[in-house]
Protein backbone atom coordinates (compact mmCIF):
# COMPACT_ATOMS: atom_id res chain seq x y z
CA UNK A 1 0.00 0.00 0.00
CA UNK A 2 1.37 3.69 -0.78
CA UNK A 3 1.94 5.92 2.14
CA UNK A 4 4.09 7.91 0.23
CA UNK A 5 3.22 12.02 1.30
CA UNK A 6 0.74 13.07 -1.70
CA UNK A 7 -1.69 16.26 -2.16
CA UNK A 8 -3.88 16.60 -5.09
CA UNK A 9 -5.69 19.85 -6.08
CA UNK A 10 -8.53 19.69 -8.47
CA UNK A 11 -10.91 22.66 -9.34
CA UNK A 12 -13.72 22.35 -11.82
CA UNK A 13 -17.34 24.09 -12.72
CA UNK A 14 -20.37 22.49 -11.31
CA UNK A 15 -21.42 18.98 -13.46
CA UNK A 16 -17.08 18.43 -14.14
CA UNK A 17 -18.23 15.27 -12.25
CA UNK A 18 -15.02 16.69 -10.27
CA UNK A 19 -16.60 14.98 -6.66
CA UNK A 20 -17.21 11.37 -8.21
CA UNK A 21 -13.88 11.23 -10.37
CA UNK A 22 -12.20 12.88 -6.88
CA UNK A 23 -14.01 10.29 -4.66
CA UNK A 24 -12.54 7.29 -7.19
CA UNK A 25 -8.84 8.54 -7.30
CA UNK A 26 -8.86 8.79 -3.88
CA UNK A 27 -10.16 5.54 -3.10
CA UNK A 28 -7.75 3.97 -5.59
CA UNK A 29 -4.57 6.27 -4.31
CA UNK A 30 -5.31 5.21 -0.69
CA UNK A 31 -6.33 9.21 0.07
CA UNK A 32 -8.73 10.55 2.10
CA UNK A 33 -11.10 12.83 -0.11
CA UNK A 34 -12.11 16.41 0.80
CA UNK A 35 -15.25 17.94 -0.72
CA UNK A 36 -14.75 22.09 -0.21
CA UNK A 37 -18.01 22.53 -2.26
CA UNK A 38 -19.69 20.82 0.67
CA UNK A 39 -18.30 22.71 3.28
CA UNK A 40 -19.59 26.19 1.44
CA UNK A 41 -22.47 24.36 1.32
CA UNK A 42 -22.95 23.58 5.08
CA UNK A 43 -21.96 27.00 6.28
CA UNK A 44 -25.06 28.75 3.63
CA UNK A 45 -27.38 26.22 5.49
CA UNK A 46 -25.78 27.74 9.04
CA UNK A 47 -26.41 31.11 7.82
CA UNK A 48 -29.90 30.38 6.26
CA UNK A 49 -31.51 28.37 9.91
CA UNK A 50 -29.21 31.86 11.54
CA UNK A 51 -32.06 34.15 9.66
CA UNK A 52 -28.86 35.67 8.10
CA UNK A 53 -30.00 38.34 5.24
CA UNK A 54 -27.55 36.91 2.56
CA UNK A 55 -27.20 40.29 1.06
CA UNK A 56 -25.64 41.64 4.21
CA UNK A 57 -21.54 40.79 3.83
CA UNK A 58 -20.34 41.41 7.52
CA UNK A 59 -23.42 39.38 8.98
CA UNK A 60 -22.51 36.32 6.62
CA UNK A 61 -18.65 36.78 7.61
CA UNK A 62 -20.04 36.77 11.04
CA UNK A 63 -22.18 33.59 10.92
CA UNK A 64 -19.45 31.69 8.68
CA UNK A 65 -17.28 32.34 10.90
CA UNK A 66 -19.38 31.06 13.84
CA UNK A 67 -20.42 28.04 11.99
CA UNK A 68 -19.62 24.59 13.81
CA UNK A 69 -19.12 22.19 10.68
CA UNK A 70 -17.57 18.69 10.12
CA UNK A 71 -17.41 16.86 7.38
CA UNK A 72 -15.89 13.31 6.90
CA UNK A 73 -12.87 12.31 4.67
CA UNK A 74 -12.98 8.78 3.83
CA UNK A 75 -13.38 8.10 0.21
CA UNK A 76 -15.34 4.55 1.00
CA UNK A 77 -18.03 5.47 2.99
CA UNK A 78 -20.92 7.75 2.50
CA UNK A 79 -20.26 11.09 2.66
CA UNK A 80 -21.86 12.48 6.43
CA UNK A 81 -22.14 15.94 6.82
CA UNK A 82 -22.94 18.38 9.60
CA UNK A 83 -23.54 22.13 10.29
CA UNK A 84 -24.13 23.10 14.18
CA UNK A 85 -24.78 19.48 15.35
CA UNK A 86 -27.35 18.67 13.30
CA UNK A 87 -27.00 16.52 9.87
CA UNK A 88 -27.45 18.12 6.97
CA UNK A 89 -25.56 15.53 4.52
CA UNK A 90 -28.57 15.34 2.32
CA UNK A 91 -30.10 18.81 2.80
CA UNK A 92 -27.30 20.75 1.16
CA UNK A 93 -28.00 18.98 -1.54
CA UNK A 94 -30.99 20.79 -2.10
CA UNK A 95 -31.96 23.25 -4.74
CA UNK A 96 -32.97 26.30 -2.45
CA UNK A 97 -29.14 25.45 -0.88
CA UNK A 98 -27.57 25.33 -4.69
CA UNK A 99 -29.15 28.70 -5.47
CA UNK A 100 -28.04 30.55 -2.11
CA UNK A 101 -24.37 29.35 -1.65
CA UNK A 102 -22.95 31.55 -3.87
CA UNK A 103 -23.94 34.25 -2.00
CA UNK A 104 -21.51 33.19 0.81
CA UNK A 105 -19.01 31.59 -1.47
CA UNK A 106 -18.86 35.70 -3.25
CA UNK A 107 -18.08 36.90 0.46
CA UNK A 108 -14.09 37.10 1.15
CA UNK A 109 -14.31 37.13 4.54
CA UNK A 110 -16.28 33.65 4.43
CA UNK A 111 -13.89 32.18 2.06
CA UNK A 112 -11.21 33.33 4.32
CA UNK A 113 -12.31 31.37 6.61
CA UNK A 114 -12.96 27.91 4.75
CA UNK A 115 -9.94 27.92 3.38
CA UNK A 116 -7.70 28.06 6.17
CA UNK A 117 -10.22 25.21 7.79
CA UNK A 118 -9.49 23.29 4.44
CA UNK A 119 -6.05 24.11 4.79
CA UNK A 120 -6.28 22.30 8.56
CA UNK A 121 -8.07 19.34 7.18
CA UNK A 122 -5.52 18.88 4.67
CA UNK A 123 -2.58 19.42 6.69
CA UNK A 124 -4.12 16.39 8.92
CA UNK A 125 -4.11 13.83 5.90
CA UNK A 126 -0.51 12.12 5.05
CA UNK A 127 -2.57 11.58 1.16
CA UNK A 128 -5.30 13.45 0.16
CA UNK A 129 -7.54 14.66 -2.95
CA UNK A 130 -9.38 17.81 -2.18
CA UNK A 131 -11.27 19.25 -4.60
CA UNK A 132 -13.02 22.39 -5.34
CA UNK A 133 -12.90 25.70 -6.76
CA UNK A 134 -9.94 27.34 -5.81
CA UNK A 135 -7.50 24.28 -4.62
CA UNK A 136 -5.17 24.36 -7.09
CA UNK A 137 -4.79 28.19 -6.98
CA UNK A 138 -5.36 29.31 -3.23
CA UNK A 139 -6.20 26.14 -1.07
CA UNK A 140 -3.21 24.39 -2.05
CA UNK A 141 -1.07 25.85 -4.63
CA UNK A 142 1.78 24.16 -3.42
CA UNK A 143 0.25 20.13 -4.36
CA UNK A 144 2.16 17.67 -5.90
CA UNK A 145 -0.48 17.38 -8.46
CA UNK A 146 -2.56 20.01 -9.92
CA UNK A 147 -5.94 19.31 -12.09
CA UNK A 148 -8.30 21.57 -13.62
CA UNK A 149 -11.25 19.06 -14.51
CA UNK A 150 -13.54 20.89 -17.38
CA UNK A 151 -15.99 19.30 -20.06
CA UNK A 152 -18.44 21.64 -22.31
CA UNK A 153 -21.51 23.03 -21.03
CA UNK A 154 -23.76 20.54 -22.77
CA UNK A 155 -21.90 17.73 -21.30
CA UNK A 156 -21.88 19.63 -17.73
CA UNK A 157 -25.77 20.25 -18.12
CA UNK A 158 -26.65 16.51 -19.06
CA UNK A 159 -24.16 15.05 -16.00
CA UNK A 160 -25.89 17.29 -12.97
CA UNK A 161 -29.49 16.37 -14.93
CA UNK A 162 -28.74 12.69 -14.46
CA UNK A 163 -27.81 12.89 -10.53
CA UNK A 164 -30.48 15.13 -9.55
CA UNK A 165 -32.96 12.14 -10.98
CA UNK A 166 -33.89 13.68 -14.16
CA UNK A 167 -36.59 16.00 -11.94
CA UNK A 168 -35.23 19.53 -12.87
CA UNK A 169 -36.67 21.91 -15.87
CA UNK A 170 -33.81 22.63 -18.12
CA UNK A 171 -33.98 26.37 -16.06
CA UNK A 172 -33.84 24.84 -12.86
CA UNK A 173 -30.77 23.26 -14.25
CA UNK A 174 -29.22 25.98 -16.05
CA UNK A 175 -30.10 28.11 -12.72
CA UNK A 176 -27.93 25.46 -10.79
CA UNK A 177 -25.02 25.13 -13.33
CA UNK A 178 -24.35 28.41 -15.86
CA UNK A 179 -26.08 30.63 -13.56
CA UNK A 180 -24.11 29.30 -10.43
CA UNK A 181 -20.85 28.90 -12.65
CA UNK A 182 -21.05 32.62 -13.88
CA UNK A 183 -21.97 33.99 -9.86
CA UNK A 184 -18.76 31.75 -8.38
CA UNK A 185 -16.37 33.44 -11.03
CA UNK A 186 -16.95 36.54 -9.19
CA UNK A 187 -13.85 35.56 -6.82
CA UNK A 188 -12.21 32.64 -8.14
CA UNK A 189 -10.94 31.35 -11.54
CA UNK A 190 -12.15 28.07 -12.31
CA UNK A 191 -12.59 28.21 -16.11
CA UNK A 192 -9.29 28.68 -17.42
CA UNK A 193 -5.93 26.49 -15.25
CA UNK A 194 -3.67 29.07 -13.89
CA UNK A 195 0.53 28.41 -14.12
CA UNK A 196 1.68 25.11 -13.63
CA UNK A 197 -2.17 23.39 -13.42
CA UNK A 198 -3.11 20.92 -16.21
CA UNK A 199 -6.43 20.63 -17.82
CA UNK A 200 -8.41 17.78 -17.95
CA UNK A 201 -11.38 17.97 -20.36
CA UNK A 202 -13.99 15.09 -19.74
CA UNK A 203 -16.38 15.80 -22.64
CA UNK A 204 -16.00 12.84 -24.19
CA UNK A 205 -14.86 10.64 -21.56
CA UNK A 206 -16.83 8.29 -19.48
CA UNK A 207 -16.45 7.61 -16.10
CA UNK A 208 -13.72 5.15 -16.04
CA UNK A 209 -11.54 6.73 -18.87
CA UNK A 210 -11.88 10.44 -16.78
CA UNK A 211 -10.72 8.71 -13.72
CA UNK A 212 -7.76 6.85 -15.48
CA UNK A 213 -6.64 10.14 -16.96
CA UNK A 214 -7.12 11.37 -13.68
CA UNK A 215 -4.35 9.30 -11.85
CA UNK A 216 -2.06 9.14 -15.31
CA UNK A 217 -1.73 12.69 -14.50
CA UNK A 218 -1.28 12.72 -10.61
CA UNK A 219 1.68 9.73 -11.54
CA UNK A 220 3.33 12.27 -14.05
CA UNK A 221 2.96 15.16 -11.98
CA UNK A 222 4.92 12.82 -9.18
CA UNK A 223 7.39 11.61 -11.43
CA UNK A 224 7.91 15.02 -12.41
CA UNK A 225 8.78 15.90 -8.67
CA UNK A 226 10.99 13.30 -7.49
CA UNK A 227 13.03 13.98 -10.79
O1 LIG B 1 -18.90 21.76 -5.77
P1 LIG B 1 -20.26 22.23 -5.34
O2 LIG B 1 -21.19 22.48 -6.48
O3 LIG B 1 -20.89 21.40 -4.28
O4 LIG B 1 -19.97 23.65 -4.67
C1 LIG B 1 -20.99 24.41 -4.11
C2 LIG B 1 -20.60 25.89 -4.15
O5 LIG B 1 -19.54 26.14 -3.25
C3 LIG B 1 -20.12 26.42 -5.49
O6 LIG B 1 -21.21 26.80 -6.29
C4 LIG B 1 -19.28 27.61 -5.08
O7 LIG B 1 -20.11 28.73 -4.83
C5 LIG B 1 -18.71 27.19 -3.74
N1 LIG B 1 -17.33 26.70 -3.78
C6 LIG B 1 -16.32 27.64 -3.78
N2 LIG B 1 -15.02 27.22 -3.67
C7 LIG B 1 -14.72 25.93 -3.55
C8 LIG B 1 -15.75 24.96 -3.58
C9 LIG B 1 -17.05 25.39 -3.71
O8 LIG B 1 -16.59 28.85 -3.89
N3 LIG B 1 -13.45 25.56 -3.39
Amino acid sequence: MNTTALVVAIDGPSGSGKSSVSREAARRLNAAYLDTGAMYRAVTLSCLNRGVDLEDKEAIAAAVAAAEITISTDPNEPQTVTADGEDVTQRIREPFVSERVSAVSTTAAARENLVARQRGIIAEHVRIVAEGRDITTVVAPDADARILLTASEEARLRRRGLQLGESQTAEQLAAQVVVRDAKDSALVNFTTAADGVITLDSSDLDFEQTVQALLTLVEQAQASRTR
